[in-house]
């Protein structure tokens, strides 16, 4: 099955491993409802599916098909926590609000995993987390997470590898020593996309592909969201479209959540007697352009790890990523690259999500900076229950600080460019 995402590079494995891909309609006409959403992603399905459960009328609509954005395109791996660790949060934040994001992130990822089984929607959940060092002097900070995740945050599934240990686990001597979190795992990204969509559409979400909102405003006290055939009016609006945000529809959005492409590439079925991830973890390194890799339960290796900051795509990602493999996996050298994609990564300047109220009725959420598998499910799922009165822990983000990136429309993107240049080139030192 063969679909080019318009808005992200490449033909994906995930699309190539899916057994069916369902097309929604395109809005023709105006039509009415109680929410819009704006996104077809983690967010926007998740809220569209929750709320509908709720039985809320829901219209959703996103630009491309669903899933073409980050959500079907991604590394696939849970994770733990926010994107910082927590006792990097206890600075920032105290003790008690680092807490409270904590256990949000390990409510996420429940929610995930329970969701996936209430529906039926295979993920291909495998369990096991590596991350692992690139730098020698690395062994203090990780023994010490280990150590403060079990005693002060009750998360006794993280243990510090050896170098030794660590090797082992890789089939790759190339890391220093590491962290291996039984507590989480990996999953296809685009089956719990695709399965979400179903999930909503059954319940009684209504769901449009190839329809871009093309302005948001209010109209009358109501919400009013143009598209190219037609205006939803609504009492509400969530703004889920995180790195493919754009200026003209939402300003304050795109002022707080910048893309950063992140590539790709999977390879032919590994041998098995390479060894290579034998315990079947994902694995995440401490690099700034992070370098991200799996072995998808058929054997294939799926590895991450080129970044660009600039909106061009780079010639050749193949190319540049097997090499990145061949530096991990010397023995490597000859296995071939059967597919090579991309996407767009939403950031934010602290590298938080932003919840953010836009105007009365209309709340954008995204900005997950990397670390959105479980929390972009976790905060659509919020934003349903807070409308439905059974939670306010979406306020824990919105009472967060995000600041819009320096440099204004023009300079924005030429800043971070230089800004994230400079940080990556640290990785080599
Ligand atoms: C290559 C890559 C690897 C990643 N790896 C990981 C990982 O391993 N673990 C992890 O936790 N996170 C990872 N992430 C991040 C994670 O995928 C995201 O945080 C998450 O999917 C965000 O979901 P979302 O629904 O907010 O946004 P998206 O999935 O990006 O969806 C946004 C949607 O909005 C739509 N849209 C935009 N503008 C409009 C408009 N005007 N009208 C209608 N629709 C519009 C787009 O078409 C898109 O479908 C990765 C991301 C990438 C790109």
């Amino acid at each position: 099955m063969k679909w080019q995402s318009p808005i992200a590079p490449g033909l994906s494995w995930y699309q190539a491993t899916l057994a069916e891909r369902p097309t929604y309609p395109q809005l023709d006409g105006s039509t009415s409802a109680d929410v819009i959403v704006v996104g077809g992603g983690f967010t926007g399905l998740q809220a569209a599916y929750q709320l509908a459960a709720d039985g809320v009328d829901v219209v959703l609509v996103d630009a491309a098909r669903f899933g073409d954005g980050a959500s079907g395109r991604n590394g696939g791996q849970l994770g733990t926590g926010q994107h910082w660790w927590p006792e990097e949060m206890e600075h920032k934040l105290g003790k008690a609000r680092s807490l409270a994001f904590f256990r949000m992130a390990e409510d996420a990822k429940s929610h995930l995993l329970d969701f996936a089984r209430a529906q039926k929607i295979d993920i291909d959940f495998t369990p096991g987390q590596l991350s692992v060092a690139h730098k020698r002097n690395m062994e203090y900070t990780y023994r010490h997470h280990a150590e403060a995740l079990a005693e002060r945050y009750d998360y006794p599934h993280l243990s510090f590898m050896s170098r030794q240990e660590t090797a082992e686990r890789l089939g790759s001597n190339h890391y220093y020593c590491g962290l291996r979190d039984i507590g989480t795992g990996h999953i296809h990204p685009l089956k719990l996309l695709v399965g979400t969509a179903k999930a909503a559409a059954k319940a009684g979400a209504r769901l449009y592909e190839m329809t871009k909102a093309l302005n948001i405003d209010r109209v009358d006290g109501r919400i009013a969201v143009e598209t190219e055939r037609g205006t939803i009016t609504a009492d509400r609006a969530l703004i889920a479209c995180n790195g493919y945000i754009q200026e003209h529809l939402e300003p304050k959005t795109a002022a707080k959540i910048m893309p950063i492409r992140s590539f790709i590439a999977a390879t032919t079925r590994l041998p098995k007697a390479l060894k290579i991830l034998p315990g079947g973890e994902s694995v995440d390194d401490s690099r700034f352009v992070v370098r991200y890799f799996r072995k998808a339960p058929t054997g294939e290796l799926l590895f991450g790890g080129r970044e660009v900051y600039s909106a061009d795509d780079p010639k050749n990602v193949s190319k540049h990523l097997h090499r990145q493999i061949t530096q991990v996996y010397p023995q490597l050298a000859d296995i071939d690259i059967t597919h090579a994609w991309g996407g767009s990564v939403g950031i934010t300047l602290p590298r938080r999500p932003l919840v953010d109220e836009i105007m009365p009725g209309v709340t954008s959420i995204g900005g997950f900076s990397g670390h959105g598998v479980m929390l972009s499910n976790y905060c659509g799922k919020l934003y349903a229950d807070e409308i439905a009165g059974r939670s306010q822990d979406l306020g824990l983000y919105r009472d967060l600080e995000i600041p819009a990136f320096p440099g204004g429309e023009r300079l924005r993107k030429p800043l971070l460019f230089l800004a994230l240049t400079w940080f990556a080139l640290r990785d080599l030192i």
